[in-house]
């Protein structure tokens, strides 16, 4: 087993790094402030400018493997670059590489018609539109996708949408073009062969944002998550994703990439928030002598360091598994990593949080941001229980 990166990768790592030193760190305070200054759901000045740069470092649509696309990286060379991204959270776009475009981009170069990839595929991977994903619904448990009630009947040449959803994010951002929206169409199929798949534009007739859901009080702006009402709205056959019935399919396929690359990223946020921790103790002094030589200071450090490696190697193997025996046969790993690395980046950014005192809760040092962050990342994509069942099946599979 060989535990070391490529030469390939290590030169990215280099690169992603020199560009994070020199246009994200320390533009961080500048986010922040153009965020709160004006119109909090327009984009910032800062992405735009960042973006051109970032293309023309060639650090630009990384994460789409198997396709000429992207950069030709797989899920395993992609995984470090993904995780130094991640640690700050807005860096991810100014690479192209954010969520949830990458898992929508990913949808429609394995599922999309050539016409979805030339009208949409064509300008998210520019960077020109964003994207957002249409699945869960406040009045039923959609943790159990089945239960999605929307419904896309066929009329004619077209297909109707009704429906409520909520948690659609990204759909804030005034560059939101384009929804993959789930919802039945054929309510007496078999349960797995209701629900599909269909491309909605969101200038739409009919689409109605009621409000955007805050995140332990956080908006989320300019990106957001909305809670959005269908009322008759309609759009081409032509939109409909692989075929009716097929949703399911296109979810495994979607959550598989889209997921794992939450969970290289929290990790990078990991990473920050233990570098942010060491720093502190180091230079904070109670009852003579730095907060550093405290017992229990280093204990948590160890046990960061150590939690953190962990859930890297573990993410990396699964990345490796979906390289080589596809994401299907990688469904155990994936579970396991969706569990492990949000879990492990909440213990480690609350320990962060507790070694700057009253400080760590203030919006001064990220980390509150961050621990909201990654315990949205506990349901998310499905709730820990979820994956934990699939896995406790997995397992006991094997004593049949
Ligand atoms: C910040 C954020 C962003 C999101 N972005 C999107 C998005 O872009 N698009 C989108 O469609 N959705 C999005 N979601 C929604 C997310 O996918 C759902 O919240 C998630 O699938 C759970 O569905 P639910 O909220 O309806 O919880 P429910 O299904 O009501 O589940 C509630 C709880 O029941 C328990 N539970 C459920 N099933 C089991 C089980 N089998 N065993 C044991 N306990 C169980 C769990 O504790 C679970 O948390 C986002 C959510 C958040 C917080």
């Amino acid at each position: 087993m060989d535990f070391d990166f490529s030469p390939k990768v290590k030169e990215l790592q280099e690169r992603v790094s020199a560009f994070m030193d020199e246009h994200i760190y320390p533009n961080e305070e500048r986010f922040d402030r153009e965020v709160a200054q004006g119109d909090r759901w327009q984009p910032t000045k800062l992405i735009e400018e960042l973006k051109p740069k970032a293309k023309e470092a060639g650090l630009w649509n990384l994460f789409l493997p198997e396709s000429e696309r992207g950069a030709g990286l797989t899920n395993l060379e992609y995984a470090p670059l993904c995780e130094i991204m991640g640690r700050v959270s807005w860096a991810p776009e100014v690479f192209n590489c954010s969520a949830p475009d990458t898992g929508n981009m990913e949808v429609l170069e394995r599922y999309g018609k050539p016409e979805h990839k030339e009208k949409w595929l064509k300008p998210l991977l520019n960077g020109e539109i964003r994207s957002a994903f249409a699945m869960t619904e406040p009045a039923v448990a959609s943790s159990d996708a089945t239960n999605i009630e929307a419904s896309i009947k066929r009329d004619g040449d077209e297909y109707v949408i009704n429906g409520r959803k909520w948690w659609t994010s990204g759909i804030g951002d005034p560059r939101c073009k384009i929804l993959i929206f789930m919802g039945k169409t054929d309510p007496s199929a078999p349960r797995h062969e209701q629900q599909s798949m269909i491309l909605v534009p969101t200038d739409t007739k009919g689409i109605t944002i009621e409000r955007m859901l805050p995140v332990f009080g956080y908006d989320d702006a300019p990106h957001g998550h909305g809670e959005v009402n269908f009322e008759n709205v309609r759009v081409p056959a032509s939109n409909l994703l692989l075929g009716e019935g097929r949703g399911f399919e296109i979810a495994q396929g979607r959550l598989g990439p889209g997921r794992i690359h939450h969970c290289m990223r929290v990790i990078g946020v990991a990473e920050r928030a233990l570098e942010r921790m060491c720093k502190r103790v180091k230079s904070r002094v109670a009852f003579g002598k730095p907060v550093a030589e405290q017992t229990v200071t280093l204990e948590r450090i160890a046990e960061a360091r150590a939690s953190i490696d962990q859930a890297r190697l573990l993410t990396l193997k699964a990345a490796y598994m979906m390289d080589t025996v596809g994401n299907k046969e990688a469904r155990m790993e994936i579970a396991m990593i969706k569990v492990v690395a949000p879990n492990m980046a909440l213990k480690v950014i609350d320990w962060a949080i507790q070694a700057h005192g009253a400080g760590g809760v203030t919006t001064d040092f990220g980390l509150a941001q961050a621990y909201a962050h990654a315990r949205t990342l506990r349901l998310a994509d499905g709730p820990d229980e979820v994956h934990r069942n699939q896995i406790g099946r997995l397992e006991l599979r094997k004593y049949n």
